[in-house]
C-alpha cells in the first residue's frame, strides 16, 4: 500500500519537522535498491524507514535489514508493512544515538536510506567517521548537498573533503520531487559512496588530518595561511612554514586544495610538532 493510504488508514499525517517525505514511486525505489548492489547474504542498515516502502524492497534483496526509526507514531504502520519479513529488525531510536557497529556486529554491512535532509551531514559523519565503516552508503540527499559532496578541486568544502577521504562518491542521478509524497520543496539526488579499506592518502592519523582540514576551512574566504594560523592556534609565520613545507602557495584558499595536498599539509604539521 502506498504511504499516503497507509498513514490515512492509521489516522496519521506526515510530520515536516521529521523530514517525512515518503517515497511512493516504484521506479525510484527500484533504482535505489539497484544502486546499493546488494548480495543475497548482505546486512543492510536503513535509516528512517517511515512506512516501510524502501524497507520492503531491501528485505527482498538482502539477508538482514536493521532499520532505525525515530517516530514512534509509525509503530503500528511499520509493524503492519513489515509483518511478512522476518529478516527485518526495527530499532526505535534517533539514529545518531545508535552505535551502528554494535548493532551490526562484526559483519560487513551496507547503509541505504532516504533520510531527513536537515541531518544529512550529521548522518554521513555518524556512518562514515568510525573505526569500521559500511562497505557502501546509498542515500537520497538534497541535490545541492550531492553537488557539494562530489565537488572537485576549486570548489571543495569541509563536507567534500570529509566524505571523499572515506570513499569514492558519485551522484548517481537526480530524483524528481514527484517520487516523494508529500513533494519536497527542494530537488533531490541519489548519492553513492563506496568506502575505502584504507585512506586514499598517506596521513599520520585521520584525527590529525581532520584537525588540519577543519582549521583550513575555519575562516571562509580567507587565505589558507590565516585560517590555519587561527584554527591550529599557531603564529602566522608557522602557518606559512607549514604550507611551504607541503609545497603549497601561501596565497591559496582552502577550496582549491586536493586531498593529496591536505595530506601533505598534515604530514608537515605532524613533523613540526
Ligand atoms: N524511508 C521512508 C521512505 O523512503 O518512504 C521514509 C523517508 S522520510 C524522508 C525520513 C524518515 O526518517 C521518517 O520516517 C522520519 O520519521 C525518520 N527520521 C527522522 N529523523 C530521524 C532520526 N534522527 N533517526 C531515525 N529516523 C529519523
Amino acid at each position: 500500500m502506498n504511504p499516503k493510504a497507509l498513514l490515512e488508514q492509521h489516522g496519521l499525517s506526515p510530520r515536516k519537522s521529521l523530514g517525512q517525505n515518503f517515497l511512493h514511486d516504484p521506479n525510484a525505489l527500484e533504482k535505489i535498491v539497484a544502486t546499493a548492489d546488494l548480495m543475497p547474504n548482505d546486512t543492510v542498515v536503513e535509516i528512517g524507514p517511515g512506512t516501510g516502502a524502501l524497507t520492503e524492497y531491501l528485505a527482498r534483496a538482502a539477508r538482514h535489514v536493521i532499520t532505525i526509526e525515530l517516530d514512534q507514531r509509525l509503530r503500528p504502520v511499520l509493524e503492519q508493512t513489515l509483518a511478512p519479513y522476518p529478516n527485518v529488525a526495527i530499532i526505535w531510536d534517533d539514529v545518531l544515538n545508535v552505535d551502528l557497529l554494535q548493532v551490526v556486529g562484526p559483519k560487513d554491512f551496507v547503509v541505504v536510506a532516504n533520510v531527513p535532509y536537515y541531518i544529512t551531514s550529521q548522518i554521513l559523519r555518524h556512518v562514515l567517521d568510525n573505526y569500521r565503516r559500511p562497505r557502501r552508503v546509498v542515500m537520497t540527499v538534497q541535490l545541492e548537498v550531492a553537488e557539494r559532496v562530489t565537488a572537485r578541486v576549486g570548489d571543495m568544502s569541509l563536507l567534500a573533503v570529509s566524505v571523499q577521504f572515506f570513499g569514492k562518491v558519485s551522484l548517481v542521478s537526480k530524483l524528481n520531487p514527484a517520487v516523494f509524497w508529500p513533494r519536497p520543496d527542494v530537488d533531490s539526488a541519489l548519492l553513492r559512496i563506496d568506502t575505502y579499506d584504507k585512506p586514499p592518502v598517506d596521513v599520520p592519523s585521520s584525527e590529525m588530518f581532520f584537525r588540519v582540514v577543519r582549521a583550513g576551512f575555519s575562516q571562509k574566504r580567507k587565505q589558507l595561511k590565516n585560517a590555519l594560523s587561527g584554527g591550529l592556534a599557531i603564529k602566522s609565520d608557522a602557518a606559512s612554514a607549514l604550507l611551504e613545507a607541503a609545497g603549497i602557495d601561501v596565497k591559496r584558499r582552502a577550496e582549491t586544495l586536493s586531498l593529496e595536498e591536505w595530506a601533505a599539509l598534515t604530514r608537515a604539521y605532524a613533523a613540526s610538532k
